[in-house]
């Protein structure tokens, strides 16, 4: 067997005052080495099978690579399935979406099996989390991606400044995993940051981050009841049939002072106790294509601790959350017409991380960017989202927060290339732009195009014999064109 020799030591010893955590250290007392076991080799390792991982486990075997993708949980989709993030936001110019490539396929292949609709102004990202779960894995099958589930990043194995591979802890222990390259999909930027590479987390002016959401599903919703109680509400709330599913499309939401029409009620369940103020802070709920009876709510939002680096802040999130949807479920079923038999479906595993690190890499995308529709040669996906910050104070947008009508902006593939190392390459979330500019690429559309395109570079990288770093970002855009990319 292949082995590896990791610099940790068995022994551990512990220094510092006794009984005072925070200031005691665990350290080896053996400088013998500790060897692990190699447990693949691979051309592209993808750390995350997230958003954006698992579209680059994809991309990577259709490029003839050898390639693992490595996920923490059992199952692909990341926060898209994990943490219940349910329907994708529109990225499309006057109905057209802006992009294409394999998330265009994926919307495609849900939509035929009837578990994806349009949704409104032509977004055809309206899903069943259940249904992407499996479509990601045969879809990384049929490309020839082998998958690895329950299985945790510890380290990283870098030699000079070259990302060799990682260390992974799962049930067998601790190993190594080798790759040419490695795409870090992990939302937090695990592997970059544990690599040396410099990251950003947070709101400079503010030095908090956005808040998470902990998202749930109730289940045995009367839809066409609940849809006609909230057309007698009047406006602010959407309702159509989607087309390409049999569910209808319903979208409503409650922030206090923001004229929503289900405020009264709101109002009415915090005078008799069952809700609390801040559980109208901000409240959303979408039914889901595919799941007659279900609606999807992004809510509650947790505003407090909110590091999506800190497993303290992530336990609590989730044991606030579950209080607090408790007091959703009373209120569906007491106020609600069509909810009043409803039943809490289930709880996100996943805790919705709007932002986290951010890598600085060779470029980093700015608000002006953004706003001012700027274009580039080495463009791997183009946006118009809007700036989408949410906070409980509710900051003003920088020029409204959106682009100029019929706009869109483009991310450089450089921002996918971290700073200070080689063989390493970013997608999702984690990408390299500032705060501001974060919010509105961060859409789960642009997350899939940044897994697809460094997955493409990663290849493009290995036949030249180059790193990711010296690859002509023109090439990567070119080769993501020819493969349905609409750049
Ligand atoms: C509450 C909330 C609401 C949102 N609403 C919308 C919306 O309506 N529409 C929309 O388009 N976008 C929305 N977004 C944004 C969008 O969903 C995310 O930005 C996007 O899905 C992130 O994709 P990603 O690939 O970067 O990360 P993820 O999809 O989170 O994937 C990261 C993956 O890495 C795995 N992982 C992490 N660390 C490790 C580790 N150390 N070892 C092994 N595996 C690891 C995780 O388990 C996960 O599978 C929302 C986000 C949140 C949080």
């Amino acid at each position: 067997m292949h082995t590896f020799n990791s610099s940790a030591h068995r022994g551990w010893e512990i220094s510092g005052a006794p009984g005072v955590l925070n200031h005691s250290m665990l350290t080896h007392r053996s400088l013998s080495e500790q060897t692990i076991p190699i447990l693949r080799d691979v051309d592209v390792l993808v750390v995350g099978g997230g958003t954006a991982g698992a579209v680059a486990g994809i991309a990577a075997a259709r490029q003839g690579m050898k390639t693992l993708v490595v996920e923490q949980f059992g199952f692909l989709g990341g926060s898209q399935t994990g943490a219940l993030v349910t329907p994708m936001m529109p990225n499309q110019v006057e109905g057209v979406p802006l992009n294409g490539g394999i998330d265009f396929e994926i919307n495609t292949r849900l939509i035929e099996r009837r578990e994806s609709g349009v949704w409104k102004d032509g977004n055809r990202g309206w899903f069943n989390p259940e249904t992407l779960k499996s479509l990601l894995e045969e879809m990384n099958q049929e490309a020839g991606a082998e998958l690895l589930y329950y299985t945790f990043v510890e380290d990283v194995i870098v030699a000079e400044t070259e990302v060799r591979g990682i260390v992974v802890v799962n049930k067998a222990g601790r190993s190594a995993l080798l790759a040419k390259r490695v795409i870090d999909c992990t939302g937090d930027a695990d592997v970059a940051f544990r690599s040396g590479v410099p990251c950003e987390i947070g709101d400079p002016e503010t030095g908090k981050n956005q808040p998470f959401s902990v998202r749930f599903n109730l289940g045995n919703v009367d839809l066409a009841r609940l849809a006609a109680f909230l057309r007698s509400l009047g406006r602010h709330d959407v309702m159509e049939q989607a087309e390409g599913t049999d569910v209808p499309l319903i979208h409503t939401a409650m922030v206090w002072e923001k004229g929503w029409t289900l405020e009264p009620l709101f109002r009415t369940a915090v005078k008799d106790g069952v809700l609390q103020p801040t559980d109208g802070n901000y409240f959303q709920a979408f039914t889901m294509a595919g799941r007659p009876g279900e609606l999807a709510l992004n809510c509650p939002r947790i505003s407090l601790e909110t590091d999506g680096t800190d497993p303290f802040h992530l336990t609590r999130a989730q044991m606030q959350a579950r209080r607090i949807v408790q007091r959703y479920v009373a209120f569906f079923r007491r106020y609600v017409p069509g909810c009043e038999q409803a039943y809490l479906v289930m709880t996100a595993p996943m805790v919705g991380v709007r932002e986290s690190r951010r890598i600085r890499g060779e470029y980093t995308v700015t608000v002006e960017d953004v706003l001012g529709a700027r274009k580039f040669d080495d463009a791997i996906l183009r946006n118009n989202y809007p700036l989408d910050v949410h906070s409980d104070s509710e900051k003003p947008m920088p020029g409204g927060g959106r682009l100029p009508a019929g706009e869109y902006h483009e991310v450089p593939y450089r921002s996918l290339v971290p700073r200070n190392v080689e063989n390493l390459l970013v997608a999702g979330r984690c990408l390299s732009a500032s705060f501001l500019a974060q919010s509105s690429i961060r859409i789960q559309s642009n997350c899939r195009a940044m897994g697809e395109a460094a997955a493409v570079a990663s290849a493009l990288s290995i036949r030249r014999g180059i790193t990711p770093r010296a690859i002509d970002g023109r090439d990567v855009r070119a080769a993501l064109k020819v493969q349905g990319g609409r750049l």
